[in-house]
């Protein structure tokens, strides 16, 4: 076994399968060849292409996720790979996001859509989610996905889905120690029905410059908000910086006052400066007039 190679033993309630998880089971790219950008595709992925594994490219619009499916459509055959996007609403998610989907995509956009809207959730809970605990994530994104997978996995008469992400080492000292494949037990279930579900983080030890290039090498371009914005996602998401958080009230300064009177209402800020609670408009440096 080679020193980047986990041992990790699978074994679990639902399903015998024990394998080796490799901690480099990423992509890399060839910048050698215009004709292809992957140079590495690792043998597990290939068996599970060979198993009729269906891989759901889970694509937000932003940079990483552009990237990802620009590498995953070389490899995976076009009929085994499949787009989700969870739809946030066009109300805190950019606008023209999912335009900017289809347009960079050669396959159908899967759109989902929770039961619940992130500023009616926030305001029922009384609470903005915080980084360590994102209900938005998990009510809105992660649940739609997966409940997606299943029902798409059936329809098919398939019965191994790969969850392919985004997300990458550097973007957060958490995120780096995530685990760039791995078996996802709780979605999976060997009973009366069968189902394996993995996790893949295919561009986790990408750099943000080689993300970039990934998108520029498919003759792509980046959502245009990156000409400001360092991440692409909610508008104000809990975890923005204070520059894509500006950026965004300077675009959306209705939608920024609907934020900041929420604040208000609930009694409880989206962010604190160390310990202590401070208002969006304080955080953002921008006053909203009444
Ligand atoms: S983008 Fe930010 S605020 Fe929006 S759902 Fe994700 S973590 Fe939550």
């Amino acid at each position: 076994m080679s020193m980047c190679q986990i041992a990790f033993d699978l074994e679990c309630a639902d399903t015998n399968e024990s394998f080796v998880v490799d901690s480099e089971l990423v992509l890399k790219r060839n910048k050698q060849t215009a004709s292809s950008q992957v140079d590495f595709v690792p043998e597990k992925i290939r068996e599970l292409i060979d198993d009729n594994a269906i891989f759901y490219v889970s694509h937000s619009g932003g940079k990483d996720s552009q990237a990802m499916y620009c590498l995953l459509k070389e490899i995976i055959p076009p009929k085994q790979l499949v787009v989700v996007h969870a739809g946030l609403g066009d109300e805190v998610e950019w606008p023209g996001v999912l335009k900017h989907i289809k347009e960079t995509t050669d396959h159908y956009v899967n759109v989902t859509e929770a039961n619940k809207r992130f500023l009616e959730m926030v305001e029922k809970r009384g609470k903005w989610p915080s980084p360590a605990y994102r209900q938005c994530t998990s009510d809105l994104k992660r649940s739609p996905i997966f409940k997606f997978i299943r029902n798409d996995l059936k329809e098919r008469r398939a019965t191994i889905a790969v969850n392919c992400m985004g997300l990458r080492a550097q973007e957060s000292s958490s995120r780096a120690k995530k685990a760039p494949f791995s078996y996802n037990q709780r979605e999976s279930c060997n009973k009366r029905v069968v189902r394996h579900v993995y996790d893949w983080l295919p561009i986790f030890n990408f750099s943000t410059e080689e993300v970039f290039d990934t998108i520029h090498t498919a003759g792509q371009k980046p959502f245009w908000a990156y000409e400001r914005n360092e991440r692409l996602s909610c508008i104000f998401c809990i975890m923005g910086s204070v520059n894509d958080l500006r950026h965004g009230a300077e675009q959306h300064p209705k939608l920024y006052k609907k934020y900041v009177e929420l604040e208000k209402k609930i009694g409880h800020t989206m962010f604190m400066k160390g310990k202590e609670p401070i208002s969006l408009e304080d955080h953002v440096g921008i006053k909203v007039h009444a």
